[in-house]
């Protein structure tokens, strides 16, 4: 099953060419404030996908074509991130001076979080801050959405509280700030097209590909992972509570490089969908902090 949000906060499954309208019969509100019906709807039913398939029955269709699709997750709990969570992403940071990523690997290092606001969706360029001599860098990974809450969760038991995954681009300013100012700008957390559920896909073991203006940037595999799904659910439900909607980032392979006004980002997980998005200069975003050298 692949859930998408379009419209401004309508919910849809998306079949083939077409999108089934369950807004309706999934109680969601669209005018709600705040906007957190992908979010309710998971509350009540990521559990149970096959329930949320069934309020397809009899539902309005429309063309996939003649939509806008959101971010499929609004307003999660949380947007859990791990960092250098491929080896060889690790090696390419320790001998690069833009960065502040440490050498420890996401196994000993943990996690940290991205604003929930710097999500954006399909449809949404990226819109890069006009901060002076700084790289803005594009990260492709692969993301999790929860779909049951919960806390203290044993890794042979992490796999029930995955509702599904989609693509996500975490994208970060090159620097020694604070790591969450700089990668928590409107935009820097495209994610979609959609949620896929799990059935049919092997997490374990799907290709990775970020281009940039047709030229390959990233290539990998999940199975590449430092920290695979399950122990990733364990270390931050350790932490924290888990809830329906939260979002985890599971970092990213090598081959991380700056973007620029103009470019056209198109960042895809096999069997997910595909992310392909304008990069956009914006007026908005400049402060004193990024005026110091980079390193
Ligand atoms: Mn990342």
């Amino acid at each position: 099953m692949r859930i998408a949000r379009f419209n401004k906060g309508r919910i849809g499954l998306v079949e083939g060419e077409e999108i089934v309208d369950i807004t309706d019969p999934a109680g969601v509100d669209v005018e709600a404030w705040p906007p957190t019906g992908m979010v309710s709807l998971l509350g009540r039913m990521g559990a149970m996908p096959e329930r949320i398939s069934l309020l397809g029955e009899n539902a309005p269709r429309l063309l996939l074509s003649d939509v806008r699709l959101d971010c499929p997750i609004d307003w999660p709990n949380k947007v859990i991130a791990y960092p250098a969570n491929y080896q060889a992403h690790i090696e390419e940071q320790k001998v690069s001076d833009v960065g502040l990523i440490s050498e420890f690997a996401a196994n000993s290092q943990g996690f940290f979080l991205k604003s929930n606001s710097s999500l954006s969706g399909p449809a949404d360029p990226i819109m890069l801050p006009p901060v002076p001599h700084r790289e803005i860098h594009h990260e492709c990974e692969m993301a999790v959405i929860i779909g049951k809450r919960g806390r203290g969760i044993s890794r042979d038991r992490a796999m029930e509280y995955v509702f599904g995954y989609s693509c996500l681009v975490d994208v970060v300013i090159r620097g020694r700030e604070e790591r969450v100012m700089r990668k928590s700008y409107d935009s820097f957390c495209p994610l979609g097209p959609w949620i896929v559920t799990p059935e049919g896909l092997d997490p374990f073991n799907l290709n990775l590909k970020l281009t940039v203006n047709g030229e390959v940037r990233q290539q990998a595999n999940t199975r590449d992972m430092i920290l695979d799904i399950p122990a990733m659910i364990e270390m931050a439900s350790a932490v924290m509570t888990l809830y329906p909607g939260d979002v985890i980032a599971s970092g990213t392979p090598a081959g991380v490089g700056p973007i620029t006004d103009g470019d056209r980002l198109v960042s895809e997980v096999e069997g997910l969908g595909c992310l392909d998005l304008a990069v956009r200069k914006h007026d908005v975003g400049m402060h004193v902090v990024w005026t110091k050298p980079a390193a």
